[in-house]
C-alpha cells in the first residue's frame, strides 16, 4: 500500500514587528497526533479527508508545527525548529511513496530569508527526484524560485478572510494521488508582477481581487488547469522575493500553463490602484463616529496580529479617551504586565497600571490608566473558523470611564470575535469595538455595524505599505515606486519524474 508522509510547518512574520518570534512561538505535534486534526478546519485536516476516504494509501504524520503571526524567527529559534521537522521528516523519508507539505509561505528567521525553500529542498534530498512532493500555500504566502523547483504541484486558498482551509489541502491531496497514480505530469507557470496589494479589494467575496480567484477556480473546475491561484504575499514579510504572483499548473501542457497565467497577470496588474488599503485619519474618524447611532468598529489593521504585528498598540484607545469620545469602547491590547496586575489584585479590585507598549513602546507609549478588574481569564479560546485553539495566556478584563479592554498577555490571532466572547464581551453590547485584523468574516461585524472606519494608525502591518521602510524585497516595488512597470513572463517548472 503506497505511503504518504505529511508534514506541516507555518508561520506568517512581519520584519516591521521589533520583538523577534522564538521556538517557543512554536505550538509542535508528532507522529499520530497529527491525526487529531481530523475534523478541523485546516489543510491537515483536509488533505487526510481525501487519504483515508481513498482506503488504499497509508499515511505517514510526521510533524506540524504551527506558530501565531509575529516577528522575524531568531536563528536558534529556527535552527532547533528546522532540525526537529528535518529529523521527524528523515525518520520516515525512506518510506514514503509521496509527500503533502503543508505550509504558510510567509515564513522569515534571522540568517534564512526563506524557511520553507530551506526545508523543502532537504525534503527533496530525502526522497530523491522521483517521488511526488506537493505542497499548499497561503495565498499570502511567498512562493519562491527554490521552493518551486523542489516541488510537484501546489494549491493556494482561494478566499480571504480565509475560509477554505482544508479545502485548499484536500485539493492538494487530490493532485498528489493523481500524481501517486501517475496520472498527470505538472507544469507550473509563475509570472511575477511587482506589486504589493492591501485593502477592501482583496475581499474575495466582494472585491476584484474575488473575481481573479474565481477564473483561477474555473480554469482548476473546467480541466484546464490542474490548480490555479494568484498569491499577493504578506507585504510585511521583507524578503528577497516578496511579490505578487500568478501560479498556474497545468497537466503536461507548458503553453497553456503559460498563456494562463500570463493573461491571469494582465487582468491583475491593472488593478493594483484600487487594492490598496484606504484609510482615514485617527482624529477624522474619531469625529465622525461621535455623530453616528452606531455600532461601529474601528479597524486597527495596523496593530494585526495575524499579520505580524504585536497586538500592543494603544493608539486608538488613547485618542478616544484624549478626544472626550462618550460611546461605550470595547478594544484589545497585549499586555503582560497589566494582566498580571490585575490577576494580584483579583476581580473588583482598581489597579493603576499602565496599558500599551509592552512590546513597541517607541511605537505605542504606554498609557497610565487606574481601572477596575472586571474579570479574569486564563486566554484560551478556539478560533471560530479553523476550530484550532488560541492560548493568550491570562487575561483580564478592565474598565475605566466608557472603556472596556481585553488584557492578553500573548500575541494571538484576532482576526474572528473568539477572544472577546472567551472574556464574557460581545462586541454588539458596545457602541465601538477595535478590531484587530484588516478584515474579518463578513458575519463577524460588517453586517451589523452602522460603518467600518479603517484608520490610519502606526504599526508594524500598517496599510499604508510606504511608510513601512522595505529594505529586502526587489525595487522597484509599487506602491514604493508608483512608477513601477512590470513586464509580463512566466517562468516554467516541471520535475523530469513528475
Ligand atoms: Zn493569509
Amino acid at each position: 500500500m503506497p505511503k504518504i508522509l505529511m508534514l506541516d510547518c507555518k508561520q506568517e512574520i512581519s520584519s516591521f514587528n521589533p520583538l523577534p518570534s522564538e521556538y517557543s512561538n512554536f505550538h509542535v505535534i508528532r507522529g499520530d497526533r497529527m491525526l487529531d486534526h481530523r475534523g478541523l478546519n485546516t489543510e491537515v485536516a483536509g488533505a487526510l479527508a481525501i487519504f483515508d476516504g481513498r482506503g488504499d494509501v497509508e499515511v505517514i504524520p510526521t510533524i506540524a508545527a504551527r506558530a501565531g503571526s509575529a516577528g522575524l524567527l531568531s536563528a536558534a529559534g529556527w535552527a532547533k525548529l528546522s532540525g526537529e521537522i528535518l529529523e521527524a521528516v528523515a525518520a520516515r523519508a525512506d518510506e514514503a511513496d509521496a509527500v503533502y507539505a503543508s505550509m504558510h509561505g510567509a515564513m522569515g528567521a534571522e540568517g534564512e530569508l526563506d524557511p520553507e525553500g530551506f526545508l523543502l529542498t532537504e525534503v527533496r534530498r530525502m526522497i530523491g527526484p522521483d517521488t511526488p512532493l506537493v505542497l499548499s500555500l497561503d495565498l499570502h504566502g511567498i512562493c519562491t524560485d527554490r521552493m518551486l523547483r523542489q516541488i510537484d504541484g501546489l494549491t493556494l486558498y482561494h478566499t480571504y478572510p480565509h475560509v477554505d482551509f482544508a479545502d485548499t489541502g484536500a485539493r492538494a491531496a487530490r493532485l498528489l494521488l493523481r500524481l501517486l497514480d501517475g496520472e498527470v505530469r505538472p507544469v507550473i507557470a509563475r509570472v511575477v508582477m511587482p506589486a504589493l496589494v492591501r485593502g477592501d479589494e482583496l475581499v474575495t467575496a466582494t472585491g476584484c481581487y474575488g473575481d481573479l480567484i474565481r477564473e483561477c477556480q474555473r480554469i482548476e473546475r473546467d480541466d484546464t488547469a490542474l490548480a490555479a491561484g494568484i498569491m499577493i504575499g504578506n507585504p510585511f514579510t521583507d524578503v528577497p522575493e516578496l511579490c505578487s504572483q500568478v501560479l498556474v499548473t497545468c497537466d503536461g501542457d507548458a503553453e497553456t500553463a503559460r498563456a494562463e497565467a500570463l493573461r491571469l497577470a494582465a487582468e491583475f496588474w491593472p488593478q493594483r490602484h484600487r487594492m490598496q488599503g484606504k484609510l482615514i485619519a485617527l482624529d477624522r474618524a474619531i469625529a465622525q463616529a461621535r455623530t453616528m447611532r452606531g455600532p461601529v468598529i474601528f479597524t486597527d489593521a495596523a496593530d494585526a496580529t495575524s499579520s505580524g504585528a504585536t497586538g500592543d498598540s494603544n493608539a486608538i484607545v488613547k485618542a478616544l479617551r484624549a478626544a472626550g469620545y462618550p460611546g461605550r469602547v470595547l478594544a484589545q491590547i497585549v499586555d503582560p504586565a497589566a494582566a498580571a496586575a490585575a490577576h494580584a489584585a483579583g476581580v473588583g479590585a482598581t489597579i493603576r497600571t499602565t496599558l500599551g507598549g509592552a512590546m513597541d513602546p517607541a511605537r505605542y507609549p504606554p498609557m497610565e490608566v487606574e481601572a477596575q478588574v472586571r474579570l479574569l481569564s486564563d486566554g484560551q479560546a478556539r478560533l471560530e473558523t479553523m476550530g484550532t485553539p488560541l492560548d493568550a495566556g491570562p487575561s483580564a478584563v478592565l474598565a475605566f470611564a466608557n472603556f472596556t479592554i481585553v488584557v492578553l498577555s500573548r500575541t494571538v490571532s484576532l482576526f474572528d470575535r473568539a477572544l472577546y466572547y472567551s472574556n464574557g464581551c460581545n462586541p454588539r453590547d458596545f457602541d465601538l469595538t477595535v478590531v484587530k485584523s484588516p478584515h474579518t468574516e463578513f458575519h463577524m461585524y460588517d453586517a451589523w455595524v452602522e460603518k467600518n472606519f479603517n484608520i490610519d494608525a502606526p504599526g508594524a502591518t500598517s496599510a499604508d505599505l510606504p511608510s513601512l521602510g522595505h529594505t529586502i524585497c526587489a525595487r522597484p516595488m509599487f506602491p514604493m515606486e508608483p512608477d513601477a512597470t512590470f513586464t509580463p513572463e512566466a517562468v516554467l517548472y516541471a520535475r523530469s519524474g513528475g
